[in-house]
């Protein structure tokens, strides 16, 4: 399978890992299949400040409030990224344990401050990530 996102969505992620350095950040892909519709930000709630740097969670609340707006828009959860400040966009143990199968795990590397490399993955059924192909539209293609 290929992750289609356009360069909004890119630039909405890339932005928002910037901004949110040298904290982990996170949001929500609502889309179609395979086809990104709406990238959303979210606020990293992990509970402890300190992890935020090398953790993130999004909010039980904000999940179920994102499916019910997707659902009005006759959209889905696709996917969920997150920024790794000062790490390559390789997921880490604790990304694998707490992921679902059946989402995209989008993750944007920032080097220094600077958004860098990102990568999709899936979860075999192993239970293993595997690198998903991201191919990016212009908008409106
Ligand atoms: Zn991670």
């Amino acid at each position: 399978m290929i992750l289609q996102l356009n360069q909004e969505h890119l630039q909405t992620i890339q932005t928002h890992a910037e901004i949110t350095y040298p904290l982990e950040c996170c949001g929500v892909i609502l889309g179609c299949g395979k086809m990104a519709v709406e990238a959303i930000p979210t606020e990293n709630a992990f509970p402890v400040e300190s992890e935020k740097k090398r953790r993130y969670a999004i909010a039980p609340e904000i999940m179920l409030k994102t499916q019910r707006e997707a659902r009005d828009k006759s959209l889905n959860i696709i996917g969920i990224y997150h920024s790794h400040p000062d790490y390559p966009a390789i997921p880490s143990e604790c990304d694998r344990e707490l992921a679902w199968q059946e989402y995209s795990y989008i993750i944007i590397s920032v080097v220094k401050g600077k958004a860098s490399d990102i990568q999709s993955w899936t979860l075999d059924e192993n239970h293993q990530f595997q690198p998903e192909e991201i191919k990016l539209l212009t908008p409106n293609s």
